[in-house]
């Protein structure tokens, strides 16, 4: 495709995250649907050429866990992305609409996430860095892949210092500001599974509960990009939480508490990481599938090369799951 944005009409919003905003459009050329998705840079020119440039390691990734790629262009303000449309959302939006994710369908997600991780390090030397529900999408063939990787060193670094979120999936080694590696990929995936088998993001309270401390805070805090400390929460409701949790004396996990951004960060690095609770209602295979992937010492950590072998991926890999007869249930 020769991509040009006057060729592309805009159909409709499809979400909105933190760098921008993602369109279904169609290619009036090629009739064909795509996701446009539109990042506003603040950038030199050079910069954003350079951006565009290393955007197009996206034309050689080729995997059946990956969304395909179909062109970036440069539009003013913006560098717009254009990659396959996958008609079922991601996994935060399926699982707010119909409610937790079967475990069975949670154990094929962490199949193809990990082979989608394994193909991106192993062929192109690629770490994901946003592994999150909002980056793995389906459609309805039964098709689970991974977006959003980090491709581009100078994307990564232009949306980094413009962000604050609500909820992470940040690695304890990446909070304290070590090497990324794969394996801060895998937590972000043991975080990932936890919110889709329970329903909600593990460190917050029971789904229906009001977040409203955190919505203070835009956007979606992920592995890419890094809370900007100063931009912290306002000045009371610390003390305002700290009351609520001597008062009630409860634990924050699972204990209806939510957090300002900076206790979620330190509860990362120094509570036990979460867990599937309760214990006993989930397949031990897949309970000690998300144990390993949230050790907090990443050098006890598995890859995910390495994670392919845990029992619990090698039955997933082997199950006759029809998940385009589960996509089509919603
Ligand atoms: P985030 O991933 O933080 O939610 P994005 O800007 O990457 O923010 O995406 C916004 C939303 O657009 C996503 O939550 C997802 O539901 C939707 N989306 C992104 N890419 C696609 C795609 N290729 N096909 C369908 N929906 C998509
Ligand atoms: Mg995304």
């Amino acid at each position: 495709y020769d991509l040009r944005d006057e060729d592309l009409k805009d159909l409709h919003e499809l979400g909105q995250g933190n760098g921008g905003s993602v369109k279904k459009v169609e290619h009036v050329p090629s009739r064909t649907i795509m996701a446009k998705k539109i990042v506003l840079i603040d950038a030199k020119p050079s910069v954003r050429k350079q951006i565009l440039r290393e955007l197009q390691i996206m034309h050689d990734c080729h995997s059946e866990y990956i969304i395909s790629f179909y062109g970036a262009f440069l539009s003013d303000p913006n560098i717009c992305i254009c990659m396959e449309f996958m008609d079922k959302g991601s996994l935060d939006g399926i699982y707010k609409q119909i409610g937790p994710i079967d475990i069975e369908v949670v154990a094929k997600v962490a199949h193809h996430v990990l082979e989608g991780l394994t193909y991106l390090y192993d062929v192109h030397r690629i770490i994901h860095r946003d592994i999150k529900p909002s980056n793995i999408l389906c459609n309805s063939k039964g098709q689970i892949k991974i977006c959003d990787f980090g491709v581009s060193g100078e994307l990564i670094n232009s949306i980094a210092d413009t962000f604050v979120g609500t909820s992470t999936y940040m690695s304890p080694e990446r909070i304290q500001g070590a090497q990324y590696t794969v394996k801060s990929d895998v937590w972000s995936l043991g975080i990932s599974l936890i919110e889709l088998a329970l329903g909600r993001f593990p460190f917050s309270e029971s789904a229906s509960d009001d977040d409203s401390d955190l919505s203070e805070f835009e956007g979606t805090l992920s592995p890419a990009r890094p809370v900007p400390l100063e931009k912290k929460k306002k000045g009371d409701s610390k003390d305002r939480k700290r009351d609520r949790r001597k008062s009630r004396g409860v634990s924050l996990q699972g204990g209806g508490m939510t957090m300002s951004i900076l206790e979620l960060l330190q509860h990362i690095v120094n509570e036990p990481a979460p867990k599937l609770t309760p214990e006993g209602r989930f397949p031990k295979e897949a309970e000690d599938f998300v144990n390993s992937c949230l050790l907090k010492e990443p050098d006890h950590r598995r890859t995910p090369k390495d994670l392919l072998n845990h029992e619990w991926i090698k039955h997933a890999r082997s199950a006759r799951f029809d998940l385009e007869a589960w996509a089509s249930t919603f």
